[in-house]
């Protein structure tokens, strides 16, 4: 505080200074001075580079205005044409070996790419198919020919119509299709968000069968964790509405079996994985459950991390709404953490607007995309204060039509004031990503602008490691899990992490 407060006044009589002391051409040293204090404000501003991090950095800086100087700058373009573009890049490669820290806002129904759930789950046997009438898709695994539901008449065994098919590799593109947003021609398939999210609320719909089904899922936890892992992030906190697995016999589990299948993977995925660091799960539902969520964190005080209230805004109930079900924490005098969608829409003064600042009123440890926050500015200065971070999922964003150039995001607002924030990917299945790197290289690229240095991928990562810290220690205080943080302390400080990979990283693109 006594640092942010000097900082002020240093900045605040130089400004002072600069502003009355000019008289013609202003003095190139204050000039420089103001550029280096307004630098000092930003996402990692604040970071000391060592010299060999210094010469990635400026290496980092020319491969920036290479990239902005070509024919096409991926930020500013469509994600699902970007892609290619992407792959080539030398700052995105280089972003794939960057420790990434923890990715904290992915939805668990799109964890895993959308090519591993075809080209290995659907071949599993006994998987049925059936076309519905608003042209998806629903899986099923049953021993026997399923019976028609009111959306799905007639199911076919997949190993009989893959036997029937002439050209396998179209048939299982055209699965994919159905799990996914992508296509060629993104604009003129989405004219509005109304039609991408009728899509994009299919695609789950079409992923359910598959992912739920029990022997499934241990290795759909098992995979998203590997993918994460591989692309060098190091913690997870997914959010999960906890649905019911099914196995071939029909016989559902209830959510204390998802939880206790999720707490198995991720230690033999840890115990498999040692530079790993665990994941939680953000318990994420349609309606305020909040007693329910309450019972199973009591429960599963090392698996559940918080509760979060999902769907679009747009077109849901407002937080405000649920007030009297999520003080229900408060009134028990419990900790459970919040962490909420708010403001992921760009309908201003709308009550869903105002969930921005009821989502800081119900002392949310961070914001989920956090898009409308520039436009408050009394919320923005709260979430400051209090280091509530913002999930800032890039991609999401722009696929989902919120912004269309990445360069107008308003998080370049947010970064170019230090705002804390982090980095995820939100639906990765569906928007054809796996990892954060995508998403790093649009907000560090796009958002970032040539102004977006080491130090903010650094500031970046670590705020996710922060972040975690946070909820542990505050978790301990209610719950028996003080040895989660003794072996997330020791993991963190004792694996090369942050410090050796990044030399790592460092010497790699000298
Ligand atoms: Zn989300």
């Amino acid at each position: 505080m006594v640092i942010s407060i000097s900082h002020s006044v240093v900045a605040y009589v130089s400004l002072l200074w600069f502003v009355s002391g000019t008289d013609g051409v202003p003095d190139p040293t204050q000039r420089d001075l103001l550029i280096r204090q307004e630098v000092s404000r930003q996402t990692g501003g604040r970071v000391t580079l060592t010299a060999a991090e210094q010469k990635l950095d400026a290496y980092l800086h020319l491969l920036k205005e290479q990239e902005m100087s070509a024919a096409q700058f991926p930020p500013a373009i469509h994600f699902f044409k970007a892609k290619p573009l992407i792959q080539k890049s030398s700052i995105f490669k280089l972003l794939q070996k960057m420790p990434k820290g923890a990715a904290l806002h992915i939805h668990s129904s799109a964890l895993v790419s959308v090519e591993w759930l075809v080209k290995n789950v659907t071949y599993r046997p006994n998987c049925y198919i059936c076309y519905t009438w608003d042209k998806s898709v629903r899986f099923l695994f049953s021993t026997h020919q399923p019976f028609p539901r009111w959306d799905c008449f007639f199911w076919q065994l997949l190993d009989t119509l893959r036997a029937k098919t002439e050209d396998p590799v179209g048939f299982d593109n055209s699965l994919m299709q159905y799990l996914t947003l992508v296509t060629e021609d993104p604009d003129s398939e989405y004219p509005s968000q109304d039609v991408v999210w009728k899509k994009f609320e299919k695609a789950f719909l079409a992923a359910a069968g598959l992912i739920s089904h029990a022997p499934v899922l241990r290795d759909y936890i098992y995979k998203g964790l590997e993918e994460l892992h591989h692309d060098n992030v190091l913690y997870l906190e997914v959010r999960s509405g906890l649905s019911r697995a099914y196995e071939l016999d029909g016989t559902i589990h209830d959510k204390v079996w998802t939880l206790k299948t999720f707490q198995e993977v991720t230690k033999k995925f840890t115990a498999d994985h040692p530079d790993f660091l665990g994941a939680r799960i953000i318990i994420s539902v349609h309606s305020a459950a909040v007693k329910e969520a309450i019972e199973l964190q009591k429960e599963f005080p090392d698996v559940v991390a918080g509760f979060d209230l999902v769907g679009r805004e747009d077109s849901g109930r407002s937080l405000w709404y649920f007030r009297e079900a999520l003080s229900l924490p408060a009134e028990l005098s419990v900790t459970l953490p919040y962490f909420f969608h708010a403001g992921e829409t760009d309908n201003e003064g709308t009550d869903v607007d105002q969930n921005i600042l009821d989502a800081l009123l119900f002392n949310t440890t961070r914001i989920g995309h956090g898009y409308a926050l520039a436009h408050h500015p009394l919320a923005k200065e709260l979430s400051r204060n209090r280091s509530v971070a913002v999930e800032l999922c890039p991609i999401s964003n722009q696929v989902l039509k919120l912004v269309s150039d990445l360069r107008n995001h308003p998080a370049a607002m947010l970064m170019s004031e230090g705002h804390p924030m982090v980095i995820s990917s939100d639906d990765p299945s569906v928007f054809d990503t796996t990892g954060l790197s995508y998403d790093f290289y649009e907000a560090f690229v796009g958002i970032g602008g040539l102004k977006g240095n080491l130090g903010s991928l650094k500031e970046l990562a670590l705020n996710s490691i922060r972040s975690v810290l946070l909820i542990f220690i505050s978790l301990s205080l209610c719950f028996d899990v003080t040895i989660d943080v003794f072996v997330f302390f020791t993991k963190y400080w004792k694996i090369p992490s942050l410090r050796g990979r990044q030399n790592k990283l460092v010497s790699s693109s000298a």
